[in-house]
């Protein structure tokens, strides 16, 4: 017997993680339901798909409850940089609470398996490094991060409890910084910033003095990961992510050097509540699913920098 292809919905699938993982499962011959409001989205990122037969397109807010008959949801809906999500702190609260209990909610309701997507931010300021998933945070419960920190984390307690309660199937997935093509020219994030400024040959915004640290995985090598952790019988939470940790400096002259205009840095105030610290511990990714990470820095940010110097020529 032939076996039907998985009907997958992904909500946040316009976006930058969500279209890439509308491609690879569109490749795969299964069947997508992408689902978006375009906060941060856009249908350019997911244009190609449009007609097809196994692609369908939902302009709706995970806010509010949906009836869909799906095998596996993959709830990335929520916008990820600081000032998109800064941009109506209540709004992401309401998104990260309301989106996950409606679509647990789904999944109950159809028997659906769903992945959830966390990040590293639920670690808050970490006194610990690197990051295991045991550790519980450092988070601040009013900062100016907290409308995305606690709201994802809330997130992962609902997953829990309708696991225990109505024994649904879940995967929680702590995602650490990742960056390639299709983030947004106007991100706010710091690749996306530097780049862009690169190659506009003005000064490369630092904030604070650089020695900050972060961890950035390519966005293929976290997709591969994030499949694997859907078709695994692992729950989570798990990090993934890329362990090479380098400081804000680092990068920003690594940028500066491979840069085709001179540019020089320009020193800013450092956000409230930024975290000092960033680095996953992956030995769950590795022995429960093992992934581990290909793609060097060097060579996502030349992919990376290609991508945004089409987009503004
Ligand atoms: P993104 O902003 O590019 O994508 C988020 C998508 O969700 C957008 O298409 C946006 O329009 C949509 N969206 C936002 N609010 C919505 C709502 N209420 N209803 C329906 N759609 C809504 O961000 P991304 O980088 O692709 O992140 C995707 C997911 O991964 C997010 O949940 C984010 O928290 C998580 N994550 C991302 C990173 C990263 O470095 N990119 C790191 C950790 C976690
Ligand atoms: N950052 C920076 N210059 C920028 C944008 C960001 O120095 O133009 C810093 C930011 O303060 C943080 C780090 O780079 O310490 C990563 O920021 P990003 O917004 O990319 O991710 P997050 O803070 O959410 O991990």
């Amino acid at each position: 017997m032939v076996e039907s292809p998985l009907r997958n919905l992904i909500t946040g699938g316009a976006g930058f993680l969500g279209s890439h993982l509308v491609d690879r499962l569109m490749e795969s011959g299964e069947k997508v339901i992408c689902l978006d409001n375009f906060f941060t989205g856009s249908k350019e990122n997911i244009a190609h798909w449009i007609g097809h037969p196994s692609f369908e397109l939902i302009n709706h807010d995970v806010t509010e409850p949906i009836k869909l008959d799906v095998d596996r949801i993959w709830h990335l809906a929520c916008p990820a940089s600081p000032i998109h999500y800064q941009f109506n702190p209540i709004k992401t609260a309401k998104t990260s609470f309301l989106g996950t209990y409606n679509m647990l909610g789904l999944a109950r309701r159809v028997g659906a398996r769903i992945l959830f997507a966390s990040t590293s931010e639920v670690y808050g300021n970490p006194e610990i490094h690197p990051q295991p998933e045991k550790y519980n945070g450092n988070v601040n419960p009013i900062g100016i991060r907290s409308c995305y920190d606690e709201g994802k984390r809330v997130a992962e307690s609902l997953c829990y409890d309708y696991m225990r309660m109505h024994k649904i199937e879940i995967r929680i997935a702590r995602i650490f910084n990742t960056y390639g093509p299709r983030m947004l020219l106007n991100d706010g994030r710091l690749i996306s910033n530097l780049l862009v400024q690169s190659i506009h040959g003005e000064d490369l915004t630092i904030y604070g003095n650089g020695n900050q640290t972060r961890s950035f995985c390519f966005i293929d090598d976290l997709i591969d990961s994030l499949i694997l952790f859907m078709d695994s019988s692992y729950k989570g939470p798990i990090n993934l992510g890329n362990p090479e940790e380098l400081s804000i400096l680092d990068i920003a002259n690594l940028i500066k050097t491979t840069s085709i205009k001179k540019v020089s840095l320009k020193f800013l105030q450092k956000p409230e509540d930024d975290p000092l610290r960033r680095k996953p511990d992956i030995g769950i990714a590795q022995r429960e699913l093992n992934w581990k990470p290909k793609i060097m820095f060097n060579d996502g940010l030349k992919i990376t920098r290609e991508y945004f110097q089409k987009k503004l020529t």
